[in-house]
């Protein structure tokens, strides 16, 4: 699967929108990106989930994967649909009290190679947290993963890391936004305008 096949599916999901938007972050920038619109077709979810799978499992570098690990709750669907296609098991951390715990019982034995995933990668900052976890449990992360990675490539988690597109996304402080320099007002993403 190509980028723009990537892409394409993302954008036919309404997950995609080109514009001009105000992040929640305060920024303003001209895409936005909601996976869940894309995961919300389960059919559509597994189908980009195997290629991640494929990917992470051609990678010599990471070797063998004993279960997928992710973020609740934008990587839950993410770490289930790749942990299907490449048969191990598929955990998520929550936050507990603003800190990334692993809780529901479940556990990483010593030694347990693990590949984190998320639906989307930005600073890599959750996936470093569930890094953390793997690590303060004994496993092992042999790799990392996205459907999308909205940071053009930037961000270096020191294992090696897949995706299946790699957008660079330009956020502006409203004061030097091009989009507003032209006259156009930001909108909320989700905003029915
Ligand atoms: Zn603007």
């Amino acid at each position: 699967m190509t980028t723009e096949e990537v892409l394409t599916i993302f954008e036919e999901n309404q997950a995609l929108l080109k514009g001009h938007f105000l992040l929640s972050s305060g920024l303003h920038s001209s895409r936005y990106l909601q996976c869940a619109l894309v995961l919300q077709h389960p059919r559509v979810a597994e189908k980009l989930c195997v290629e991640l799978a494929a990917k992470a499992k051609a990678d010599a570098n990471i070797g063998q994967i004993d279960l997928v690990i992710a973020p609740a709750l934008g990587g839950v669907f993410v770490a289930h649909e790749v942990a299907r296609a490449l048969g191990v098991r598929a955990l998520f951390t929550e936050r507990q009290e603003k800190v990334m715990t692993l809780r529901r019982g479940f556990s990483i034995q010593p030694g347990e190679r693990c590949l984190v995933v998320e639906d989307v990668v930005t600073t890599g900052g959750s996936t470093r947290e569930v890094m953390e976890v793997v690590a303060a449990l004994g496993g092992v992360t042999v790799g990392a993963g996205s459907l999308i990675d909205r940071s053009g490539g930037a961000v270096d988690l020191g294992v090696p890391r897949h995706a299946l597109a790699v957008l660079e996304v330009p956020t502006y402080k409203p004061e030097e936004c091009p989009m507003c320099k032209e006259g156009s007002k930001a909108i909320k993403p989700g905003s029915r305008q």
